[in-house]
């Protein structure tokens, strides 16, 4: 097969932890890769990054300049700070345009670009975003252990369903629904039994005392009745993909928030396209999403040695 000389093995959009790893794992193949990230990652609120084995407790960003230092070792992989703003499949190859009007072409393409948290809009929320507004209990809840919670979110699962999850971590959980609450009368039973009161006047606004990480101290304001102090929130208001790339190159979507891939080897149905991390919807972790990273380069490569070896 004859192929351009500009032709790269694999461009990966995405600099967090699924696109670093399976940049990682790429350059280690030999692989000639490009790598592009507009610095945006998911958790740059966050303060500490959990529940990764040997790197418990670290800043976030701490976990990609290590990563990137690594990588240095590789030749074949390079870093290029654009963003990517579309990308096309003509002929079998992938076609990427950046923000700056930069075009490159790929055998591969990998998306690890992760999601957007969709976070409550009234003041206050953005404020303690990462310091007292979580979403993930397995990545929180430790440190906001038997501290009293409230959880925001409506229905059974995103309301009722998280806040139950919560009274494991702290028995003085309070469900605030921002309006009606969309439970189910099973969902209010089991709420009232295990001690989890429901208030569902409208959310005014956080008045917010104290905003030091796992510290803070706040009030949520509502436009009747008592203001309830609390230590955190855990939230469950949805996400969106960070990039409607996915979209674009006809990728079939989970509704409304991930792509559809095969889990043993992160291929969209797409020929060629891979997507990992958060952007595909499995446990969204750093561990799993470095794991996927791992999984799709390896599926990349073999994929590419079959190509070649034929
Ligand atoms: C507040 C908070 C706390 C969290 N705490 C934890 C925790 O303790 N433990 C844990 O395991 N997980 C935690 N998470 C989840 C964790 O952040 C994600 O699971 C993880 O970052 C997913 O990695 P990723 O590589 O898929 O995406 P990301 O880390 O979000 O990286 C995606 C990268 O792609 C880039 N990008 C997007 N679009 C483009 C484009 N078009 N062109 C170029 N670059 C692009 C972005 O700028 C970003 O750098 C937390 C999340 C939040 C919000």
């Amino acid at each position: 097969m004859t192929r351009q000389a500009n032709l790269l093995d694999v461009i990966i959009v995405g600099g967090g932890p699924a696109g670093l790893n399976a940049a990682l794992v790429l350059g280690r193949c030999r692989r000639n890769v490009l790598l592009f990230d507009d610095g945006k990652p998911r958790n740059a609120v966050s303060h500490a990054l959990h529940g990764f084995l040997s790197r418990d407790g670290i800043p976030p960003a701490q976990l990609r300049v290590i990563a990137r230092e690594q990588l240095a070792a590789y030749p074949s992989v390079r870093i290029d700070e654009d963003r990517v703003v579309d990308a096309a499949r003509i002929d079998q190859i992938f076609s990427v345009t950046t923000r700056d009007g930069r075009n490159f072409l790929a055998r591969k393409l990998l998306l690890a670009a992760g999601v957007i948290d969709k976070l409550p809009e009234q003041p206050g929320f953005r404020e303690l975003y990462g310091i007292g507004l979580f979403h993930c209990p397995y990545c929180d809840g430790w440190e906001m252990r038997d501290q009293p919670l409230a959880v925001y979110g409506r229905g059974d699962d995103k309301g009722g369903g998280l806040a139950l999850e919560m009274t494991h971590w702290s028995r003085d959980t309070v469900l605030c629904t921002d309006g009606p609450s969309e439970l189910s009368a099973d969902y209010r039973q089991r709420l009232e039994k295990n001690g989890v009161p429901v208030r569902e006047e409208k959310i005014v606004r956080l008045e917010v005392s104290r905003n030091v990480p796992y510290q803070a101290a706040f009030d949520i304001v509502f436009d009747t009745g008592p203001r309830l102090r609390r230590a955190a929130i855990f939230f469950n208001t949805g996400r969106a993909q960070s990039t409607d790339l996915a979209a674009r190159l006809g990728c079939d979507m989970y509704d409304p928030e991930g792509c559809k891939v095969d889990n043993d080897k992160q291929m969209t149905h797409v020929p060629g396209l891979y997507v990992a991390g958060d952007a595909s919807r499995d446990v969204l972790q750093v561990i799993v999403a470095a794991a996927e990273g791992a999984e799709a380069a390896i599926g990349i490569n073999n994929a590419l040695l079959r190509e070649d070896l034929a």
